[in-house]
């Protein structure tokens, strides 16, 4: 695709209030998301289309705005406490970050930008106001919805608050375009929030597959110093009880006690999430009180390169999950050749084929997960199978594929836009504005 053909969409402004991009994912607030924001800025990038994310400064020592990769754009908008700002008192700071964006819009011709892409509801918010500004089509991805992160909750996580997902049903009635991860998260849309079936698009999200595929087992041990004869089940993510790193635990010490012969080793990478926050050692402490703290070693958060190497060195990644709306650490782990065993929930499924590149496991009973990870780990040929299959698996969801789908999601939303009557005309149109901005007319 060039840029001619793209005429219609030179420059699109992304929204990504509460986590930038550039953090390092799979602690705090910064998982998936940032990657999803990333990557696929890169590929529109490549295919023509000009990306500004616009992410909240979380330090003093953030530039206004950093180039991620050509045509990718980071802007640091300043709203609110650099640190310190807890993820639900966000809302309090959405008025000064729409301030923000529009400002900086205002600094161009009218016409800069020709859509926004809101990633998270919060964004949404803003970027429901900025496109009623700015007369260009909204397009938002939810990434997460309160309504089904409340039915499956972990036991004693926090629910989101009613106010999270009175916010979510604003942005989709508003949004001119929704995409998903799944068909399934298209139907929760339209069932929960009401969502037009026909303004969705399903998307599915990817991974780097020029990063993520197998290498050679034996060299990424040596590197990790994990010993090359053990069994090693592996969790890659933000620690927190949503991703359920204590079901793996418990399974772990279920199949210790069981076959205490087993060379098992269980590497947990990554740091505190959300409520997890609030006692970062209690899986330690839980390691300990399982008896199994010398099975169990922990890892912090990695970049993708060193990733890379912590999938290759596994012989199953496991995502106990008690929802998921897709499991990126899933992707890259099979596009790595480890297979997967992963909780029956949400975009897993999907991320997944089940019995062919890993297994799927209904409900979290470490009985169960015991099972199924003793399943992989006592049969050489099956592993070997699964591991085979798991790339071949992954090999369908690549950013492009994913930049692909955006694009066309961007183009439906442009032919479909029409401006809200109910809005007065923009002032002066494009020559008062060049005057105004000139000083040749009073604002
Ligand atoms: N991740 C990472 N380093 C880590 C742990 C995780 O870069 O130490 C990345 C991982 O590669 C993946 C993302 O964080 O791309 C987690 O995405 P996923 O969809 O699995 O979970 P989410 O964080 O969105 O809930």
């Amino acid at each position: 695709m060039t840029p001619a053909q793209n005429h219609r969409l030179r420059r699109v402004a992304v929204l990504s209030v509460h986590t930038s991009p550039l953090a390092q994912p799979g602690t705090g607030d910064a998982g998936g998301m940032n990657v999803y924001v990333l990557q696929s800025a890169i590929e529109l990038a490549r295919r023509g289309v000009e990306v500004e994310i616009f992410t909240r400064a979380t330090s003093s020592a953030d530039a206004p705005v950093v180039e991620a990769a050509p045509g990718v754009l980071v802007r640091n908008v300043v709203a609110g406490p650099f640190e310190g700002l807890d993820k639900h008192d966000l809302p309090t700071q959405l008025c000064a970050f729409t301030a923000g964006v529009l400002r900086e819009e205002a600094h161009h011709e009218p016409g800069h930008y020709d859509l926004i892409h809101s990633h998270y509801w919060l964004s949404g918010q803003v970027g429901w106001l900025a496109r009623d500004r700015w007369g260009v089509p909204l397009v938002h991805t939810a990434h997460t919805l309160a309504a089904v992160k409340n039915a499956s909750l972990a036991e004693g996580d926090t629910p989101e608050p009613a106010a999270r997902q009175i916010g979510e049903q604003q942005v989709v009635a508003e949004a001119d375009r929704l995409i998903t991860n799944t068909a399934d998260e298209a139907s929760q849309l339209v069932d929960i929030y009401g969502a037009a079936r026909d303004r969705i698009d399903v998307v599915a999200p990817g991974a780097d597959l020029t990063r993520y595929r197998p290498g050679d087992r034996a060299a990424a041990r040596a590197e990790l110093g994990v010993d090359p004869h053990e069994l090693v089940v592996t969790f890659v993510g933000r620690i927190q009880p949503l991703k359920a790193p204590d079901v793996l635990l418990k399974a772990a010490a279920e199949l210790h006690e069981r076959e205490p012969g087993m060379p098992l080793r269980v590497l947990v990478v990554g740091g505190p999430s959300g409520t997890g926050l609030e006692r970062p050692d209690s899986l330690i402490e839980l390691a300990a009180e399982l008896g199994i703290s010398a099975r169990v070693t922990f890892l912090p958060p990695q970049q993708p390169d060193r990733l890379v190497q912590v999938y290759r060195a596994s012989d199953v990644v496991a995502v106990p999950s008690y929802s998921e709306s897709f499991g990126l650490v899933a992707l890259e782990a099979q596009a790595s050749g480890t297979p997967v065993v992963a909780a029956d929930v949400g975009g897993l499924g999907v991320a997944v084929s089940g019995g062919h590149s890993g297994l799927l496991v209904t409900g979290h009973d470490a009985r169960d997960w015991a099972d199924s990870l003793r399943t992989i780990l006592v049969d050489d040929d099956l592993r070997a199978k699964l591991a085979r299959n798991a790339p071949v698996h992954a090999a369908n969801f690549s950013w492009e594929h994913t930049a692909d789908g955006l694009l066309d999601s961007y183009r439906r939303a442009v032919a479909g836009y029409r401006r809200n009557p109910e809005l007065a005309p923009r002032r002066g149109g494009r020559g008062m504005w060049k005057l105004r901005r000139l000083g040749g007319v009073r604002a």
